[in-house]
């Protein structure tokens, strides 16, 4: 499975070439043709980027963005990225975005550490690490969550006000 196949791989390549800086010095390797996790690239830049890509891989193809979860609410934003994804023929586009909740008083939104709106410190993390939700990104392999910590949210990077 590719969450296991991204460590064992960058085991294997460091082992055999060493740390070549940007290429075997993380404990993962970047999945298919995806612009690498820590890039600060904006969404439409990450699209451009990858849509040359996606009629490629033989066995499918996922293109996503991370988003912060205020994104969501704002319908032209997600409305305009899928557009623009589509004219760029994305076959398969996914946003990834934390639907985190508190237990007690049920406030939705990225709760990294206490409830923002009652203190609670019972909160349920949803996300999507994979092409699957997940409750809780730190089950998965050492690589895998070096991986998700590395994550940027592409839409920081972004100006919804104009198509880049
Ligand atoms: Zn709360």
């Amino acid at each position: 499975m590719a969450e296991n196949l991204c460590r064992t791989y960058a085991k294997a390549l460091k082992g055999e070439f060493g740390v070549i800086p940007r290429v075997t010095d993380r404990e993962y390797i970047t999945n298919s043709h995806h612009v690498p996790v820590w890039q600060k690239v904006s969404i439409y830049k990450k699209l451009q980027l990858e849509a040359p890509f996606c009629k490629y891989p033989t066995g499918g193809c996922i293109t996503y963005v991370e988003l912060e979860s205020s994104v969501m609410q704002n319908e032209k934003a997600i409305e305009d990225i899928i557009d623009y994804a589509m004219s760029l023929d994305i076959p398969y586009l996914a946003f990834n975005f934390p639907i985190d909740t508190c237990l007690k008083c049920g406030y939705q939104g990225e709760i990294n550490y206490n409830c923002p709106k009652c203190g609670n410190t019972e909160i349920q993390r949803l996300r999507r690490v994979t092409g699957y939700l997940s409750e809780d990104y730190r089950n998965f392999n050492e690589g895998k969550i070096a991986e998700v910590l590395d994550r940027v949210k592409h839409s920081e990077y972004t100006d919804f006000t104009k198509q880049e």
